[in-house]
């Protein structure tokens, strides 16, 4: 785990100045781990008085928006001139989930002609050089790693059942419920302390994985029965998603969330790629078991990054062409995978 304490303590005089204007941003497509630590950090910050607004460049999916204060966040998408005044008004932007400003979509342009001091609290590898950067590669989560910032800057008494219900939401989303990336005693011992703190833990389940409509599950019923491909030659499942398969089931942000790990479940395929055809781009998402370093095949070749077993990319193709380019590089990732000895 790595020693975040002074730059904690350089946070907490910060904090400590005066009158401050705050704004909080998630990544684009905000996921339980993004949400989650921005009502949590949101939260904290009302209570101790210091004034805070979410902005997000799209929008938080609606099985999310139970968190506390995630309903009042601000989408550039709807209230552009509001996003760009707070930001232009700000003394400090919390970066959350994210190491860089390119992960914030339309935001990107307006955070950086802010003058606002920027804070990075996030996990994921190369944070971006920022005047405060909290980050740590080997935690479950930014939620985790929130709660560490929290109890260091204002003691554990702090977290309230609401604050433990979000933190505990990205520590659980993050891990794929605690399966993977959660193997360090910290992660249990910060959960039973949100447990003392008043955690509902089974509300949190319920709220996300207990939400499904018919809807989302014939969708992910149809992907599974007609879309997923094991590869012959490579441990690898992809599932390519058109526009047409999300509209005819009436897709709504939020309904593929799990999809993607559920290939890992069959024996020997290692490596899972989800391709959906989005409105504006075709998004990937790669998840993998074992030490198989599928951010790098994000990174290499889709325009995207992330973790070691989840990471995801973007492209600016058609479908077809980007499930072809997907197919041409297996053979290039699992030469790599071979150099370096996994
Ligand atoms: P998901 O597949 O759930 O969208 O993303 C999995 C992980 O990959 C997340 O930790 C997320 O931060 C990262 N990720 C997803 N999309 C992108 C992307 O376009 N660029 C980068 N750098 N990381 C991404
Ligand atoms: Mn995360």
């Amino acid at each position: 785990m790595k020693n975040n304490a002074d730059e904690i303590r350089r946070l907490k005089e910060r904090l400590g100045q005066g009158t401050l204007k705050t704004v909080i941003i998630p990544h684009i497509s905000a996921d339980g781990d993004a949400a989650g630590s921005c009502s949590a950090l949101s939260e904290v910050l009302q209570q101790v008085g210091i004034e805070w607004h979410i902005l997000t460049c799209d929008f938080i999916p609606e099985y999310l928006r139970f968190l506390k204060n995630i309903s009042s966040a601000i989408s550039f998408q709807e209230k552009p001139e509001e996003c760009k005044r707070l930001l232009a008004d700000a003394d400090l932007i919390f970066m959350l989930d994210h190491n860089t400003v390119a992960r914030e979509g339309d935001l990107e342009n307006w955070v950086v002609a802010s003058p606002a001091g920027r804070v990075i609290i996030d996990h994921h590898p190369d944070p971006d050089p920022q005047q405060y950067v909290i980050s740590d590669t080997q935690v479950s989560s930014t939620c985790e790693l929130l709660y560490i910032v929290m109890s260091q800057i204002w003691g554990k008494e702090i977290v309230t059942p609401d604050i433990a219900g979000a933190l505990y939401t990205g520590i659980n989303t993050d891990t794929g419920g605690l399966s993977h990336n959660s193997s360090h005693p910290q992660t249990y011992r910060i959960i039973a302390d949100l447990l003392e703190a008043g955690l509902d833990k089974a509300y949190i389940h319920e709220r996300i994985y207990q939400m499904n409509n018919l809807s989302r599950l014939r969708l992910i019923g149809n992907v599974l029965l007609n879309k997923l491909e094991v590869n012959e030659q490579y441990p690898v499942a992809i599932m390519p998603i058109t526009r047409e398969e999300l509209d005819r089931y009436n897709y709504k942000d939020g309904d593929l969330e799990g999809l993607v790990n559920i290939p890992l479940s069959v024996h020997n395929v290692c490596v899972s790629v989800q391709i959906t055809e989005r409105r504006e781009r075709v998004k990937l998402s790669f998840r993998s078991k074992g030490n198989v370093p599928v951010n790098e095949w994000a990174k290499a070749f889709f325009n995207g990054g992330g973790h070691l077993n989840a990471a995801g990319g973007q492209m600016d193709l058609p479908l077809a062409e980007v499930v072809r380019k997907v197919k041409e590089t297996i053979p290039w990732f699992f030469e790599q995978l071979k150099n370096s000895g996994i």
